[in-house]
């Protein structure tokens, strides 16, 4: 059986896309803009094991930002306060780290730009042509520009990003919360919408929520990692699923 024959497009009212490692190779810029916030601060405060990619696929990657700063530093036995999200890069706070990394990802994405994957954008092409919602799910704040400047933007009736989930008090991934609220964006219910993720806490929030189909897409976490945390397909490109 090909992948695309596990794939009942029709079946499905709503395909709700994670964005960084799903629509766009973001999630690289991402793992490079912690590994240079944790690699520095890690070191500069002689805290071990260093830093590694294995660290941002365990307690990083897909997270709203804060929770994955909160999340790796306890990893290490580290707690830091709190802080607030005005708080500059330079302080020694959750929120700081976080907007440290931050001020990294807008520097990388503003010096090279980004092109979504074309495995995606056919998919997105395909699925154009049926009756199917689409929505973009992301726990990032960056999420509109990053979608403008893949030129994908017109192809999301619902965005629900970092922004929206604090404005109506969704929790991040792995809970299902913010999937739920974009299928409800998009008139539907969970069971007949599908989700669609590259990390583990992505598939998590997937599995949690009741959706109709939690697709993975392997772009490092690996293939059983993400079958065992809840997906039911894993692709390594959405083009195979056309
Ligand atoms: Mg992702």
């Amino acid at each position: 059986m090909t992948e695309s024959a596990l794939v009942r497009w029709a079946d499905y009212d709503a395909a709700l896309f994670d964005l960084d490692g799903v629509l766009t190779p973001t999630a690289e810029v991402h793992m490079r803009a912690w590994a240079a916030l944790f690699t520095s601060y890690l070191s500069a405060h002689q805290i071990s094991p260093p830093y590694t990619d294995a660290d941002y696929f365990a307690y990083v990657d897909g997270k709203p930002r804060y929770d994955g700063v909160r999340t790796l530093l306890a990893s290490r036995g580290v707690t830091l306060p709190e802080g607030d999200p005005s708080d500059p890069p330079t302080a020694e706070t959750v929120c700081g780290l976080g907007n440290r990394k931050n001020a990294e990802f807008e520097h990388e994405l503003a010096a090279h730009g980004v092109a979504a994957y074309p495995g995606s954008v056919a998919l997105l092409d395909h699925l154009a042509t049926l009756p199917i919602g689409l929505a973009v799910v992301s726990s990032s704040v960056n999420a509109p520009a990053v979608l403008a400047a893949a030129g994908i933007a017109d192809r999301f009736p619902v965005v629900v990003d970092g922004a929206v989930a604090l404005d109506h008090g969704l929790p991040g991934k792995p809970a299902p919360d913010t999937y739920a609220f974009a299928a409800k964006q998009l008139g539907t219910d969970d069971a007949h919408a599908i989700v669609i993720e590259d990390a583990v806490s992505g598939v998590q929030a997937g599995a949690a929520g009741d959706f109709g189909l939690v697709i993975g897409v392997d772009r490092g976490a690996g293939r059983q990692t993400l079958l065992d945390h809840g997906a039911d397909v894993v692709v390594a490109d959405l083009g195979e699923l056309v």
